[in-house]
């Protein structure tokens, strides 16, 4: 017999713990499945996020950049030293707990809140039916008077780009490298291939990064992907555009080559490296999820159909995060499932696409949330733009980060703030005053007549918002 819960959780990365806890938090009895195994063969809850995502790629980039600060940096503050060493399976071990600490964080949540894990892989059945093929080759089924289903993503693999797990890799692999690779190929210029090849580049990689579109960072600001653009060029982080790679072919016994084929504006091209890394993006995880007849719709790109509240319009079935419509990031998973379970609950959730921050941690980082210029002038909306470098900031120049800037546009006649772009140090942090005006509807004048403290990288936003009423104090209006 099923054993009966209000609520069944297929997923435990950020859309599908939150839902669960969240729901349990609420009263509803709630399992959640995850068929997720770690390092060290042991089941880890939290999904690509925590196990080989957002915060295993954000503790490397963090030890990476602290080893390039030391070369590159440091020497301006007038610190120097001898016999600098890099312990890259120490900075992996490092990489590791953190894992392990965030994933059993999770599993300790579950039972704080009484939510019943199940450490296996489900498939929904008709009439909202789970069932569980555990780890130990056991079954269980559970019913669900809801079943919210968040199974997440997996990397795409490229037919003439197969992971080998050693050579060529995705972001499990491009995180766990056990020396730095002489020469590293990266597979799309997106957010994970700016992010990894940043990482090994500091550590000391040739990095170059094949991008098949003609533009750079297309969907962020063109000013932002234009600064951001230069500033990895100095570094030394090769990107070419408009690379269309055809062929790859792993050569070489003991030591592994991988040979690149591809073909750019001046025809066909080969690079060899040692390592490959595959990042063209991510699909959503449906496979063998759904037995037939549930009713649950996936579209042409694999994904779970769902409507504005993510439900899939088969009676108590939701889907949220990754494997639905929308931006492939944890923030906005873990978002839609709060609003799917407190909707479950009878409460008002909402989830408001218009304010999702975007951020790539790269040195500088970039981070916008809103609308861009161009995306502006395609639907004719009026607007306004203020802008200021933090090259003119105090604390960024104190702090020897001065690339970058912040740009805040605004309605031409209600000064309400439609968009906000930045591209600097710590804008990770700092995108999220652009995501609060936005959520207040508020203008720039608001945010202009904000107190910001002074010396603070923040003082750009207050800056760049003066600059739209074209009363910046700092710069020529
Ligand atoms: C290298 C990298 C860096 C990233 N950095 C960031 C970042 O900085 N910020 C950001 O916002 N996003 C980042 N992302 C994206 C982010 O990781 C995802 O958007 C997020 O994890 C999606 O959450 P999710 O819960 O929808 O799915 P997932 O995190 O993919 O979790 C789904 C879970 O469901 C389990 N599962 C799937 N099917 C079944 C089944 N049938 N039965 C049982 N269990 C199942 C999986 O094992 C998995 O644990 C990054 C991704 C990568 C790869």
């Amino acid at each position: 017999m099923a054993e009966q819960f209000d609520v069944v959780v297929i997923g435990a990365g950020p859309a599908g713990y939150h839902a669960a806890i969240r729901a349990a938090q609420l009263g509803l009895k709630t399992a959640c499945i995850d068929a997720a195994l770690g390092k060290d063969g042991k089941p880890a809850l939290g999904g690509t996020c925590l196990r080989v995502g957002c915060i295993p790629s954000k503790a490397l980039l963090d030890s990476s950049r602290q080893y390039w600060n030391m070369g590159h940096i440091f020497d301006q503050h007038g610190i120097s030293f001898n016999d600098a060493k890099m312990d890259v399976s120490k900075m992996v071990g490092r990489k590791d707990a953190i894992v392990k600490q965030f994933t059993g964080g999770i599993a300790q949540l579950f039972k704080a809140n009484k939510v019943t894990a199940y450490y296996g892989f489900g498939q929904l059945q008709a009439g909202n039916i789970v069932t569980v093929k555990q780890h130990d080759g056991s079954e269980v089924e559970l019913k669900g008077t809801n079943v919210i289903i968040a199974a997440g993503s997996d990397s795409i693999e490229l037919p003439f780009a197969k992971f080998d797990g050693d050579a060529i890799v995705d972001n499990v692999g491009g995180l766990d490298f056990t020396e730095v690779p002489k020469r590293l190929a990266v597979i799309g210029a997106g957010v994970i291939g700016l992010e990894l090849g940043s990482v090994w580049k500091r550590l000391g990689s040739e990095v170059t990064i094949l991008e098949a579109l003609p533009e750079f960072l297309a969907a962020a600001d063109a000013e932002v992907a234009k600064v951001a653009a230069r500033e990895f060029k100095k570094q030394g982080l090769e990107i070419k555009l408009g690379a269309k790679v055809s062929k790859t072919e792993i050569t070489g016994k003991k030591t592994k080559e991988v040979v690149v084929t591809y073909t750019d504006g001046e025809g066909e091209k080969t690079l060899t490296v040692d390592k490959l890394l595959v990042a063209v993006g991510r699909r959503a995880a449906t496979k063998g999820l759904l037995a037939d007849g549930t009713g649950v719709k996936v579209n042409e790109r694999g994904q779970i159909e769902v409507d504005d509240h993510c439900h899939t319009g088969v009676d108590g079935v939701w889907a949220v995060g990754d494997c639905v419509r929308g931006p492939m990031l944890a923030h906005k998973g873990f978002e839609e499932g709060v609003a799917v379970a407190e909707l479950i609950a009878g409460l008002p959730g909402h989830v408001n696409f218009d304010t999702i921050p975007w951020v790539i941690y790269t040195e500088p980082e970039l981070a916008w949330v809103g609308k861009t210029e161009a995306q502006l002038k395609a639907e004719g909306i009026p607007y306004k733009a203020g802008s200021f470098p933090f090259a003119a900031n105090g604390r960024a120049v104190a702090m020897i980060e001065p690339a970058g800037f912040v740009k805040v546009l605004a309605h031409a006649e209600t000064d309400r703030v439609l968009g906000m772009h930045l591209v600097g140090a710590n804008v990770s942090e700092l995108v999220h005053e652009g995501v609060l005006t936005m959520e207040f509807s508020g203008s720039a004048d608001d945010l202009a007549r904000i107190c910001h403290a002074h010396p603070s990288l923040s003082e750009v936003i207050h800056d760049a918002a003066m600059a739209v009423g074209k009363r910046a104090i700092h710069k020529a209006n």
